[in-house]
């Protein structure tokens, strides 16, 4: 059985590997650079808690894999500094991990011994222990080295299927597979559409932005910040993305980050709002840009894993997928081998 994957972001990447580790013969689409679009960037934030006890089990099923990925690259992948959330979410979050019965502490109050680079902020605050930093160039490094030539640098631009097999028109010919999982990311919605998948089409603008802390060995927890407690509307998640670094994405408003504002608008205003509010707020980190990243978001979509299949091809979609990803992987390989549809937890 063969499985044309397209797109060498972290979730086509992670089936091909899961596909390949069975004994199936998968190869990989990408138009650009692998893991150059929605998967770039130094570093993901990884987490248990999620606000639907099925999605917590699943992320404890990804945490197995990227311990065992860890263990084949030889590298840590997933960094042990814990995944702190603020506000609204922290007690029913805390409540769906109860019910998938995973580890965590929720407590009343902030204070300094949580290790976050503010002097105080409005409690509760869930402690997810198993969160941590993801190191994404090394999960493209490892996957692209146990994938090897079976990614091929190639646009695909249409997907034809018949009843147990697909025709797929790429930049470099047609190839002819039993199945086709489209893992394209923004590439995903024109893909589908061709077999009847309609994946929501709504898009935001996102950019990251990464500050130095001032002192350079602390390891603050990843942090996840819903309380609004600087402004009105703006949330955050902020981590270390590598030694003295601390990387922000503010989340705007949705008419603050339209589509139709244009990419440089949304980043400018970013920026400025990222800047003002590590002066104002973030006592333990300088208000210097070193990095940014930018990319297009589904706009509304929360956590979760989206699948769609019809045929022999299956499509994937979501906003957080990279800490899912080993796990995504494994379902898409087992249902293109089995010939099942892939079981995934109810989206929040
Ligand atoms: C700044 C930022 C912060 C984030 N933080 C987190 C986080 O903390 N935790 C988390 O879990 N997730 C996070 N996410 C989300 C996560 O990174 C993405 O959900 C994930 O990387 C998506 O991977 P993907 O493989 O689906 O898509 P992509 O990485 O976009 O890969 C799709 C690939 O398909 C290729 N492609 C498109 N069309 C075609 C075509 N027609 N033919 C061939 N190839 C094609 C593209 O070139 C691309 O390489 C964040 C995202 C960003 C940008």
């Amino acid at each position: 059985m063969r499985t044309a994957v397209v797109g060498a972001g972290v979730v086509g990447l992670s089936t091909a590997y899961a596909l390949l580790r069975h004994g199936s013969d998968a190869v990989v689409f990408e138009t650009g650079k692998p893991m150059s679009a929605r998967s770039a960037g130094s570093s993901r934030i990884f987490r248990l808690a999620h606000g639907d006890p099925g999605l917590v089990a699943y992320a404890a099923a990804a945490a197995g894999l990227w311990a065992d990925w860890t263990h084949r690259a030889g590298n840590r992948l997933v960094g042990q500094q814990t995944t702190v959330i603020t506000g609204p979410n922290a007690r029913d979050w805390a409540e769906a991990m109860t019910d998938a019965g995973v580890d965590h502490t929720l407590v009343d109050e902030v204070d300094p011994s949580l290790g976050l680079p503010v002097p105080e902020l409005p409690g509760p605050a869930l402690i997810d222990p198993a969160g941590g930093v993801i190191d994404a160039p090394a999960t493209g490094r490892f996957l692209r080295a146990a994938i090897g030539n079976r990614v091929r640098e190639e646009h695909i631009y249409r997907i034809v299927p018949h009843d147990d097999w697909v025709e797929v028109h790429g930049s470099g010919g047609v190839h002819e597979v039993d199945h086709v999982v489209i893992a394209a990311g923004r590439g995903s919605l024109e893909l589908a559409a061709q077999v009847d998948l309609y994946l929501p089409t709504e898009l935001s603008h996102h950019a990251r932005f990464t500050f130095r802390l001032k002192e350079p060995d602390a390891v603050p927890p990843c942090w996840i910040d819903g309380t609004q407690s600087w402004r009105d509307g703006i949330t955050s998640y902020q981590h270390v993305s590598g030694p003295g670094l601390w990387s922000i994405g503010l989340n705007m408003p949705p008419d603050a980050e339209a589509w139709e504002l244009g990419r440089e608008e949304v980043v400018e205003e970013s920026r400025d709002l990222a800047r003002t509010y590590v002066r104002e707020t973030l006592v333990g980190v300088t208000d210097e840009i070193v990095e940014e990243i930018y990319c297009d978001s589904p706009s509304t979509l929360g956590d979760g894993i989206h699948v769609a299949t019809t045929g022999p091809v299956t499509a994937v979609w979501g906003a957080h997928l990279f800490k899912h990803a080993p796990a995504i992987g494994q379902t898409l390989a087992n249902a293109a081998i089995n010939d099942v549809s892939p079981q995934l937890p109810p989206a929040e």
